[in-house]
């Protein structure tokens, strides 16, 4: 078995859509990126290809490339997921942590399990997602950025 992590920030701005596990929120404003900024599959990307000593996502999607401007993120974890097998990987598990003062992430945790389960060929009990403030502090808090946490567990096959 083989264990990764990863991080990811994206800024909150005005006239974007807000894109998190692959699931459209309502919200006044939305995360800044070159494809469609969705952080909480950028934090997991970034620890399925720690996991595997593949690089991070950055080094196989550049933020130069045009391909990728606008680009769905759970096309991105496909992509990733893709590697991994290649590679004689399956997920065992993963459980990401989002952190944001608003907009409640809760009610909207079951749709994302079930796309990110999508995404990545496996069953939702291995897709955890959870949802914290920061208590108003920090960049979350002020509403400047959304930050996501992911942890992913690969078995080797
Ligand atoms: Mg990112």
């Amino acid at each position: 078995m083989r264990i990764g992590m990863g991080f990811d920030v994206h800024r909150l701005v005005e006239g974007r859509e807000m894109w998190l596990c692959g699931v459209k929120l309502e919200h006044e404003k939305g995360l800044l990126g070159h494809s469609d900024a969705d952080v909480a599959i950028h934090a997991l990307c970034d620890a399925l290809l720690g996991a595997a000593c593949l690089r991070d996502i950055g080094y196989h999607f550049p933020d130069t490339d045009e391909r990728y401007k606008g680009i769905d993120s759970c096309k991105l974890l496909e992509q990733v997921m893709v590697l991994l097998r290649d590679r004689g990987y399956e997920l065992g598990n993963c459980d990401i942590t989002i952190c944001a003062e608003r907009p409640k992430i809760n009610p909207h945790i079951p749709a994302m399990q079930r796309r990110l389960a999508q995404c990545m060929g496996c069953d939702e009990n291995q897709v955890s997602i959870k949802a914290t403030t920061t208590e108003k502090l920090g960049f979350t808090g002020r509403e400047e950025g959304i930050a996501a946490y992911a942890v992913a567990l690969l078995q080797e096959q």
